[in-house]
């Protein structure tokens, strides 16, 4: 039989009626076997996920040796879900215990992981379904990165005979036998693996958007849904800033060619979007599919006369960011001038200070500059190299927006044109180019 695996994020999990929506659409198609689920999300705006009251919960942990009081507000979200859900469950010992371990391990990824860990019992118990915790099938190794080979081995078995499986996502453990989280959102890598390890023929990442949007929708009303995306197009939107699917959720299933499919949990008939192999996928005709931004890039410019000619240029600036242990974003570069441009979070404090000299010492520029608080903004689609005159509109359109490119970069591939403009006009630039391509 063809299966199912099926992720649930924050929202589908933030309360008794989301849940109760959950196990309608679980037990609508006897396919949908195996659940990874999140931590509680936001109930209204302005409302705390499950997973930062846990990050309060170690912050208290550190300054006091326990977390009794923030603890409470953890305690009260789980103990009110499981009496609107109205299940035989005794919550209030599995949270005790949860306490205690969490004051044992004293760790930020462990307390981080109890969202994940604490919906993952309630959903199993109320589907009735086996609960296959993280910690013991999902490995990283000393290197932080997933152990595949272990990992996909380790969920098979634990599947073995099981009817119906949750599992809680975001976590795993590292090689010293700690419980490990992937980045914020991870529980969207955790339903790929599990996908890749019972080799599902689809894995159903379930949200609160019918789909993926070709642009955020908090940044323009109602975007046109994309009805399709490459992996490629998915990994360059997804990396610069359309956070509704993780960047690194594409790695376990791409190899397998198993399909994605982003569904809306609260509109379970609507369509919603496949990502899929380029093999498989159909392009519906736009130049471009989707744009997405991303604030808090550091741009370090360089020039220097001859540089085309000067053998050895760029590897000696590159080599003074790797001395550092920074990775680069991208390096766009001219005739006698090039640029690096990093995430500002990993060059905070001293480091920059320590590149620029670096670079001054071992390349002797004529030039260099650094631009801060830069945003990147990636305009995507397999439908641009076809057209000509694309990148003439979207200049145009930032043009009659009052906005001014800092920088600019077009991928080989010709998949994507990147744009850096100041970080306040983020939003604006998105939305004029959006407006462009979509009317
Ligand atoms: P979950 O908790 O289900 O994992 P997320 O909050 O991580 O959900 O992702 C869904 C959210 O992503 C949406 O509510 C939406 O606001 C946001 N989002 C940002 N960019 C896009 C996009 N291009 N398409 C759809 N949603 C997007
Ligand atoms: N709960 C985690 C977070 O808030 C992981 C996830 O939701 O995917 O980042
Ligand atoms: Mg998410």
């Amino acid at each position: 039989m063809t299966l199912k695996v099926c992720k649930f994020g924050g929202t589908s999990m933030a309360d008794g009626i989301a849940m109760s929506a959950v196990k309608k659409i679980i037990e609508s198609d006897e396919k949908r076997k195996f659940i990874v689920v999140s931590a509680p999300g936001k109930r209204f705006n302005g409302d705390t996920k499950v997973t930062d009251l846990l990050y309060a919960c170690y912050d208290e942990l550190k300054e006091k040796g326990e977390c009794k009081a923030a603890f409470q507000s953890v305690r009260k979200r789980f103990e009110s879900i499981v009496k609107e859900l109205n299940i035989e469950m005794d919550i209030s010992s599995v949270l005790d215990e949860t306490e205690e371990r969490l004051v044992k391990e004293n760790s930020s990824d462990f307390t981080a992981s109890r969202g994940e860990y604490l919906s993952a019992r309630i959903m199993a118990q109320l589907l009735g379904a086996k609960f296959i915790d993280s910690e013991d099938v999902v490995f990283f190794k000393a290197d932080g990165q997933l152990d595949g080979e272990k990992t996909y081995k380790a969920i098979s078995a634990a599947v073995a005979g099981a009817e119906k499986a949750v599992f809680p996502g975001f976590y795993g453990k590292d090689v010293k036998g700690k419980v490990k989280t992937f980045s914020r959102g991870g529980s969207d890598i955790s339903g790929a693996i599990v996908a890749r390890a019972v080799n599902a023929s689809v894995y159903e990442n379930w949200t609160d958007v019918s789909g993926f949007l070709a642009c955020d929708p908090r940044i323009v009303d109602n975007p046109r849904k994309i009805k399709n995306l490459s992996y490629k197009e998915l990994r360059e939107l997804s990396y610069m800033g359309a956070n509704v699917l993780h960047s690194e959720s594409i790695f376990p299933v791409r190899k397998a060619n198993i399909p994605i499919v982003i569904k809306n949990t609260f509109r379970p008939e609507d369509e919603g979007t496949a990502i899929l192999p380029i093999s498989q996928y159909k392009p519906d005709g736009n130049v471009v599919t989707g744009i997405a931004g991303k604030k808090n890039f550091t741009v370090i410019l360089i020039e220097k006369s001859h540089m085309n000619s000067e053998i050895g240029f760029i590897r000696k600036v590159l080599s003074v960011l790797e001395r550092e242990g920074v990775s680069i974003e991208h390096i766009p570069s001219g005739i006698d001038t090039m640029s690096v441009v990093v995430d500002s979070d990993e060059i905070e404090g001293y480091k920059l200070e320590q590149i620029i000299e670096g670079i001054k010492n071992d390349a002797e520029p004529d030039v260099i500059r650094v631009m801060e608080n830069v945003a990147l903004i990636a305009t995507v689609g397999h439908g641009m190299s076809s057209s000509i005159g694309t990148s003439a509109r979207l200049f145009n359109a930032m043009a009659a927006a009052n906005i001014n490119a800092k920088m600019i970069d077009q991928g080989s591939s010709e998949l994507n044109i990147i744009v850096g403009v100041k970080n306040e006009d983020c939003e604006k630039c998105i939305a004029a180019i959006y407006h462009e391509f979509f009317g």
